[in-house]
């Protein structure tokens, strides 16, 4: 499919998006407003391969964002599915997959005493967010430079450069009011962490941060920096929330907590998850310590709800997606992870197109820069007209990456090791073309 490859009914479709959806697309990423080009129309998924409108296939390593873990289409996630749908898809009461889902996740992190199920990862935050404050009767929230918690107003704030900066809105719309209790630092800067604890310790309800931060790319923290995070807030009576929305049953059966809780002694108040427990389908959750939990309607006076929250059919999704999540699937996804990253970063050495690898457990990024990368600020050096001419490169030879220089990219259990010998040779060629687009 390479230079023959037609995309006359994605661009058809795109023409028809843009007139009624704005920007033609649901979330603003998907419109390859930082690429340039069409977006494609995908209707069907098997395994590692999407399929678009005009019949062409693709290497997956969007995965949905992390969802896919499994694979598209994974025939026991759509028998579940299927089975649930059959039976009604929403009572707006309980059931029992909601139950089998929490005790699932309370089997894999240790920590979960409680879980409330909502329907976006942007919601578990604004739970989490409320909850702190509530908890601590406190209003400050801390979080850091280039993390991305959801689109709650309270954290989309800008990030000034610098040490840190207290919140100024960076969305028109989101009043000075709801961000100004928002106070933002740079990420694995110990000295800001530690002297803005210092200042104002007693005034902060709580510190949010990734648990490996992923949307400006893969910027994993240094070692000690969750521990860090999780002590100044034991010590100021601050609650610590790990964002575990992308890396949850990814990096490791639990997530990035479970994997590093062994060595290091520390334990979030709240945890955050979505993306994998919903299985493609809309299911994110707050969870955490009971006494924090337990504030929560009915049982308590903060109020949270949702018409659709815990739905049969998506937890059932879920479920039936975490209950392929053993230690097969993640041996596989840490073996893909680390043969993308070789075959690409083989392909644009020999180039010599300067970049970096950058992992954080399974999780792992392209920078096109020369440099390491440990904040926000450092993720702003990239070639990304490089990155452009690969990303398109890519696609046009079968190959999905996300559009966008700012991203990881996913693995699942369904590649193979011809998806990853096409990946290989597609880097082959696109490696020449990011090194002809140097910008001078
Ligand atoms: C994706 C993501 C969110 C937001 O989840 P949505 O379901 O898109 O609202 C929050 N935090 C992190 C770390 C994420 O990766």
């Amino acid at each position: 499919m390479t230079s023959g490859q037609s995309i006359i009914r994605s661009e058809n479709w795109h023409a028809r998006a843009l007139k009624i959806i704005p920007g033609g697309v649901s979330s603003p990423v998907r419109a390859f407003s930082s690429v340039g080009g069409t977006p494609r129309y995908f209707v069907e998924g098997r395994g590692s391969r999407v399929i678009d409108v005009d019949g062409n296939e693709y290497v997956d390593l969007v995965g949905s964002w992390g969802p896919m873990i499994v694979g598209h289409a994974h025939p026991e996630v759509v028998r579940r599915v299927s089975e649930s749908a059959a039976r009604s898809s929403s009572f707006g009461a309980p059931g029992p997959n909601e139950v089998l889902l929490a005790e699932e996740m309370q089997r894999r992190v240790m920590a979960i005493e409680r879980v409330r199920f909502v329907s976006s990862g942007t919601e578990a935050v604004m739970t989490a967010v409320r909850l702190a404050r509530a908890a601590t009767n406190r209003n400050v929230i801390v979080k850091f430079i280039g993390c991305y918690h959801g689109h709650a107003d309270a954290l989309l704030v800008q990030a000034g450069s610098g040490v840190l900066t207290l919140g100024l809105p960076n969305s028109p719309g989101v009043t000075p009011g709801a961000a100004q209790d928002t106070v933002v630092v740079a990420y694995n800067d110990v000295d800001a962490i530690t002297s803005l604890f210092a200042q104002c310790g007693s005034e902060i309800a709580a510190v949010i941060t990734e648990a490996i931060p992923a949307n400006m790319g893969v910027v994993p923290p240094l070692p000690g920096f969750n521990a860090l995070l999780s002590n100044l807030c034991k010590r100021y009576g601050a609650l610590f929330i790990l964002d575990e929305v992308m890396t949850g049953f990814r990096v490791s059966s639990g997530g990035l907590w479970s994997l590093v809780q062994s060595e290091e002694a520390w334990t979030p108040d709240l945890f955050t998850y979505g993306k994998v427990i919903g299985g493609g389908y809309p299911v994110a959750a707050v969870a955490g310590a009971a006494k924090v939990m337990d504030l929560l309607a009915p049982l308590g006076a903060v109020y949270q709800a949702g018409t659709l929250s815990g739905n049969p059919v998506a937890t059932a999704a879920g479920l039936a997606t975490l209950e392929l999540c053993n230690d097969e699937l993640y041996a596989t996804l840490n073996r893909r992870a680390h043969e993308v990253g070789q075959v690409v970063s083989e392909a644009l050495t020999e180039q010599g197109v300067a970049h970096r690898l950058q992992k954080g457990g399974n999780l792992f990024s392209v920078f096109f820069s020369p440099n390491e990368v440990h904040s926000f600020e450092d993720t702003q050096h990239q070639d990304v007209k490089q990155f452009v001419a690969f990303f398109h490169s890519m696609l046009t030879q079968g190959v999905s990456l996300p559009p966008s220089a700012y991203e990881a990219w996913f693995v699942s259990g369904a590649h193979s090791d011809e998806d990853i010998e096409l990946i290989a040779a597609a880097s082959k060629v696109a490696a020449v073309e990011a090194a002809r687009s140097k910008s001078t």
